[in-house]
């Protein structure tokens, strides 16, 4: 599914820029693709295979990069229709960057900390010939943490002989990772919805799928700047209050009853009603495929923003597209994550440490820079935005493979 949607974005995107053959052909197939065993001692005494993952997708714009996830699901096409993905949003926030992506088959809730420790440790083992700080650099994803990417990051030294932090990004403070990365992902979203109502006339009223970390820091950033957040959901229900959620008292709700729908006298209802309600902005930020063509023509929402991977089918692309909406892509919403990933990466390699407010700032600049190409595009070619954002990637990943003029 997740190659699928990715693949028809492609093609639909492929009919408005114009490629070289050589890059087409490219774009087909990963550089390079490894599954691998990781044999891992449990604390019983018993010995447990689990199967890891590593894409390299397409390397024509500089290292690969992307995360590793820990999922039961995972499996080596996903792993490789994220990497291309990867590809796609390094491009388009202009990263010197291509894309990969890697993965571990597991449910990490299952193993205690010591396991994870050494199947993580062993993850790097085997990838440690795939991955290295000016060849592909690896990432939290789903269900991976600081304390993952600190073991691995470790394990990597160990085995080089020296301290190579710039192997891997997502790191804790304390090993070489960025101030501004833990709400990153949110902030590069919130100066899209900043730049976005310059130019598309909204109100104020906003709905949040998700309350994660991408969905609580963009509550946070929203209610902070005279948006009302109106209505929010985590995995157990949503929550709906007229007047707007107070951002503190939620937070406290959420963090003593570990749901949403305890706040005080909101209306609760479910993750689907949520997302039909009139509102203006619908931030979408929990999982995939959750507007699909069954429910996109009852979004009352004028603007969509995906800070989550994949949360809108390209059926259902089509049909808000034609309803008139107004919709930011993941692969631009959400790529302050990785682009400040990528500034972890240059402090790394500096071995000298930015303040907070310079990598906000910084941040903020690319964010607005590609914002306003993708909208540019947009509007010349009369194409959605993700459209345009795919054009605006592709250009740039075409002239790189021209330039390089291999093979
Ligand atoms: P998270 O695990 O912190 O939060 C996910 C939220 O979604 C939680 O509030 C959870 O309760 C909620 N949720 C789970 N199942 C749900 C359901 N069925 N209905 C409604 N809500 C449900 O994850 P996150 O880091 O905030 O990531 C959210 C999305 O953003 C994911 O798609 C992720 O891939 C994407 N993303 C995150 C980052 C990042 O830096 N955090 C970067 C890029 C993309």
């Amino acid at each position: 599914m997740v190659f699928e949607n990715a693949q028809k974005q492609l093609e639909k995107a492929k009919k408005h820029v114009k490629l070289v053959q050589e890059t087409e052909e490219m774009l087909k197939y990963p550089v390079e693709a490894f599954t691998f065993s990781i044999p891992v001692r449990m604390d019983n005494g018993s010995l447990k295979v689990f199967e890891g993952h590593r894409v390299r997708y397409n390397d024509a714009r500089g290292p690969t990069k992307g995360g590793i996830r820990y999922h039961p699901g995972v499996t080596l096409d996903e792993v490789k229709a994220l990497a291309f993905w990867m590809t796609i949003k390094c491009a388009v926030i202009n990263i010197p960057y291509g894309g990969g992506k890697g993965g571990i088959t597991v449910d990490p809730h299952k193993l205690s900390k010591a396991e994870l420790e050494r199947l993580s440790r062993g993850w790097m083992r085997k990838a440690y010939r795939i991955v290295g700080p000016d060849r592909d650099i690896p990432a939290p994803d789903v269900y991976t943490t600081g304390q993952i990417m600190a073991w691995m990051m470790d394990e990597y030294s160990i085995l080089r002989g020296e301290y190579c932090p710039g192997v891997i990004t997502g790191k804790p403070l304390s090993l070489g990772g960025s101030l501004g990365r833990s709400y990153a992902t949110a902030l590069g979203g919130y100066y899209c919805v900043k730049e976005a109502v310059q130019k598309i006339e909204v109100g104020k009223k906003v709905v949040i799928q998700g309350f994660g970390n991408a969905g609580a820091h963009m509550a946070r950033l929203l209610s902070g700047d005279g948006f009302k957040v109106i209505a929010v959901s985590d995995s157990k229900g949503g929550a709906y209050l007229e007047e707007g959620f107070d951002y503190d008292k939620l937070m406290q709700v959420k963090e003593k009853d570990k749901r949403v729908d305890a706040y005080p006298g909101c209306k609760k209802m479910s993750n689907e009603e949520l997302l039909e309600i009139g509102c203006d902005i619908l931030v979408l930020a929990a999982l995939e495929n959750v507007v699909t063509k069954e429910n996109a023509d009852k979004i009352k929402a004028k603007m969509i923003v995906e800070l989550a991977n994949g949360p809108v089918t390209p059926e259902a692309d089509d049909i808000l597209h034609k309803n008139g909406k107004f919709l930011i892509p993941d692969i631009l919403a959400n790529s302050g994550g990785v682009c400040v990933s990528y500034f972890e990466w240059v402090q790394n390699k500096q071995g000298y440490y930015w303040k907070e407010d310079e990598v906000n700032a910084k941040l903020e600049e690319k964010m607005i820079k590609e914002f306003n190409a993708t909208f540019d595009i947009h509007n010349e070619k009369k194409v959605d935005m993700r459209t345009a954002a795919y054009v605006l990637a592709l250009g740039r990943i075409d002239e790189a493979t021209k330039d390089k003029a291999l093979y």
